[in-house]
């Protein structure tokens, strides 16, 4: 699919649209959505900016490529004036005091955001249930989960209501809700963009990154939010994103990892098809190399032992006194924990206790420590194997998107569903979802810093297939 951004922009410089025109369809199409991925409408902040296109054009001023250009934003993200609840009861009434760094740049090269979109409080999920605003529902079929935690920013891309989101992925909120409703989201390398003003989830795995409905949108905005940012030390400085030169089968080493694909859990036809496009990418003349992943199932729990310590620490600011909503009590402790008993949804709740748990004295060593030594094991795994192969192609999910109300049934195994996203997070590997080869998609990693081969190997991936 060609860029949506350019066809917009065109038709804005051509005025055979008006910017007002273009944000008013989309604000109304989000207001009367039935997918529940709405948690704010920004209609007069949107309204305001495409008037000041509009004037900017029949001014016959030159506009820039995203200027004009309708986006939503995961409503994890804080932007100045406007709602951040994180899906929560928490912050259902809480103003952003400030604008996140991703935000921000895409403002200030004109793009205009229409909405914050639901998605799992905190991001803690993987359907976008776990939200006070209704379970977000798959663009594709209304009965299935939208996927998670970005799942309301990924059905607004697919249904056409923005035309890209920026969402959050700390074990796979992008990639997997972009699976789940067929479009493209890229995790970049971790610290290529700025979490500033994004809320804390597991800080040493937290990336933002935009969902689109091609590869050219996503190194568009790419090469908007990226770089350093004095707010935090994680980022890097970054060349731009150029993936318009074609890559040459004669020059690619595909890895997989044959554990993963014999995994149990993976549902027959996802194994079936990802097998497929491994025999096409071979007739192609590429070299494919089956790599072992011993222990996959460590990931996971290397993973939540991690998040679980990293979100109870990062929400233990949340008690009342500095932000959100606040319940009364007859003393400062009960009013800590009735605000966060009914602030916090179960799921969040599991987390912290889970988290409180792993960090506290006498388990701190047996659980923390490990999964750090576990981290750092994966890391090495993943560096060992970028030097055999350039690429490591996977599934995005191992199964399709489950029924509406089935996974709240059942936490361990929604954690357990994440198995293929969380290691390359773990990994700060960049890596996109393309929404091609299996029902859910595949999951295209490259090393560290390389998000420009991620991109350029994916568009020969769709060409080859
Ligand atoms: N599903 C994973 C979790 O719940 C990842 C979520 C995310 O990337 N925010 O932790």
């Amino acid at each position: 699919m060609a860029s949506e951004i350019i066809k917009i922009h065109e038709k804005l410089v051509n005025k055979e649209i008006s910017c007002t025109q273009l944000v008013q369809e989309k604000l109304d199409a989000l207001a009367k959505n039935q997918y529940n991925s709405v948690n704010f409408l920004l209609s007069d902040l949107a309204l305001e900016k495409a008037k000041q296109v509009d004037a900017k054009i029949a001014e016959g001023e030159k506009i820039g490529l995203l200027e004009g250009i309708p986006f939503g934003v995961k409503d994890v993200f804080l932007l100045q004036g406007q709602h951040a609840s994180a899906s929560s009861n928490f912050l259902k009434n809480y103003i952003s005091p400030y604008t996140a760094t991703a935000i921000q740049k895409l403002i200030d090269a004109g793009a205009i955001p229409l909405v914050k979109e639901n998605a799992d409080s905190f991001g803690h999920g993987s359907t976008s249930e776990n939200t006070i605003f209704g379970a977000v529902k798959n663009a594709h079929n209304e009965e299935l989960v939208g996927g998670g935690s970005s799942g309301g920013s990924a059905v607004n891309v697919a249904k056409g209501y923005t035309v890209f989101s920026i969402g959050g992925d700390t074990g796979g909120s992008i990639r997997q809700p972009a699976g789940f409703n067929k479009v493209y989201g890229l995790k970049p390398t971790y610290g290529r963009v700025s979490r500033y003003g994004l809320m804390a989830y597991t800080s040493s795995t937290d990336c933002v990154g935009p969902i689109a409905s091609s590869i050219e949108d996503i190194e568009l905005v790419m090469n908007v939010i990226s770089g350093k940012d004095y707010h935090d030390q994680t980022t890097y400085a970054s060349e731009a994103l150029d993936s318009s030169k074609a890559l040459d089968a004669k020059n690619i080493t595909v890895g997989y990892y044959s554990d993963f694909i014999e995994n149990k859990g993976l549902d027959a036809n996802i194994k079936k098809d990802f097998l497929s496009v491994i025999e096409k990418l071979k007739a192609k003349g590429v070299n494919v190399k089956p790599l072992p992943f011993k222990n996959a199932d460590t990931l996971v729990s290397t993973y939540y032992a991690l998040a679980m310590a990293e979100t109870a620490s990062n929400l233990a600011r949340l008690d009342g006194s500095m932000y959100g909503e606040r319940a009364n009590a007859d003393s400062l402790k009960e009013s800590y924990a009735l605000t966060r008993s009914e602030g916090f949804t179960e799921e969040s709740k599991r987390r912290i206790v889970g988290g409180n748990q792993v960090l506290s004295q006498g388990h701190a060593d047996e659980i923390y420590l490990k999964a750090r030594a576990l981290r750092a094991q994966i890391m090495d795994h993943f560096n060992k194997d970028f030097k055999e192969v350039s690429v490591i192609l996977s599934p995005v999910s191992p199964a399709n998107p489950p029924k509406i109300g089935n996974s709240l049934k059942d936490p361990l195994a929604m954690y357990l569903s994440d198995i293929y996203t969380i290691g390359f997070s773990l990994g700060e590997l960049p890596t996109l979802t393309a929404p091609v080869g299996t029902s859910t998609g595949i999951q295209i990693t490259t090393a560290k810093k390389q998000d420009e081969l991620t991109l350029k190997f994916a568009k020969f991936l769709i060409a080859a297939l």
